[in-house]
């Protein structure tokens, strides 16, 4: 799948095309796979010969989409799926069910259970691979329209709203201290003035890029504003901490981010850092001191990271 996701991109080629769909397909009885394999031959075909064997195989595998029979031994259909949707990583996949069992308490019972459709055995091959297609595609354009809806399309970084829902998942999960950093580029207003929005943007992209590679990897980064950005960092101590910000305050100092015609532009960031602590209530109350500390670092002079621990300082927002 890598080789051909990289082959896909060098060749500059469209890559969702080139990228074989997988699809799983449940059935306990081995003729019916066979004759799967045998009509689904342009996809790649994983079987599963049980319900704990298709359950097994997603703790590892990620597939585009599930045939569910649904008369199975020990585990039927219905709990398969039933399972498949009240897991966060399994839920999205569509499921047909491909079933001998043609009742209409059995077909409502499919839909309730999560399945997007309902196909009966002997079934026609022609119109089983339509369907098929049909709700490959509806997938394909529910991911687009979900990263759209979630993610800034500037930066790529999760847009403002994501990254609270994100954020407040890791928050009230966290074992550990969470670290949050909000991250403001100096003097921005400047730079689109004297450069231009495009100028800007590029100031952006390069900007998030560095910071996006310099966190760890569990953490939550979002754009909060315009040139705003906030981090949410898991189980990181304060020196740690402290070291990052700093590592990643000075690589963003040192870009030479081009603006085209040869001309480079740099630019400087300021940071305030807060941890989870005393006096901190809810993420909404992590963040607000990390903005406060962004404040003190604007005002102090900026480019430069001002960390808080606990207070009730409040702020406003800096002017650029
Ligand atoms: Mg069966």
């Amino acid at each position: 799948m890598n080789n051909e996701l990289n082959e896909a991109m060098a060749q500059g080629k469209p890559i969702e095309r080139r990228i074989q769909k997988t699809i799983l397909v449940v059935d306990d009885t081995p003729g019916n796979i066979d004759m799967m394999l045998n009509i689904l031959k342009e996809y790649d075909v994983i079987p599963a010969t049980s319900g704990e064997e298709a359950l097994f195989l997603l703790e590892n595998e990620t597939v585009d989409m599930i045939l569910l029979d649904i008369m199975m031994p020990s585990m039927d259909g219905f709990e398969v799926c039933s399972r498949l949707k009240a897991n966060e990583a399994t839920r999205e996949i569509p499921v047909i069910f491909i079933t001998a069992k043609n009742d209409l308490d059995s077909i409502e019972k499919a839909y309730d259970a999560g399945g997007v459709d309902y196909v009966t055995k002997p079934f026609r091959p022609r119109e089983l691979m339509a369907r098929v297609k049909t709700h490959l595609h509806l997938r394909e354009v529910i991911g687009k329209l979900d990263y759209l809806a979630t993610h800034d399309s500037l930066t790529g970084l999760y847009n403002r709203r994501k990254f609270f829902e994100l954020g407040r998942k890791l928050y009230n999960s966290s074992k550990s201290t969470v670290s949050a950093v909000i991250i403001d580029i100096d003097h921005f207003k400047r730079i689109n003035d004297c450069h231009g929005h495009h100028s800007g943007d590029l100031v952006l992209k390069a900007v998030t890029k560095t910071i996006g590679a310099l966190l760890p990897k569990q953490s939550v980064l979002g754009r909060v504003g315009g040139e705003e950005f906030a981090a949410l960092i898991d189980a990181c101590t304060m020196d740690d901490v402290k070291q990052l910000i700093d590592i990643i305050r000075i690589t963003v100092s040192e870009l030479i981010i081009s603006i085209g015609g040869g001309a480079g532009l740099s630019c400087t960031i300021s940071s305030g850092v807060a941890r989870t602590g005393d006096g901190v209530a809810s993420l909404d109350d992590l963040l607000k001191k990390a903005d406060a500390a962004l404040y003190e670092a604007k005002q102090s002079g900026r480019n430069r990271t001002i960390f808080r621990q606990s207070d009730t300082c409040t702020r406003q927002l800096p002017d650029e």
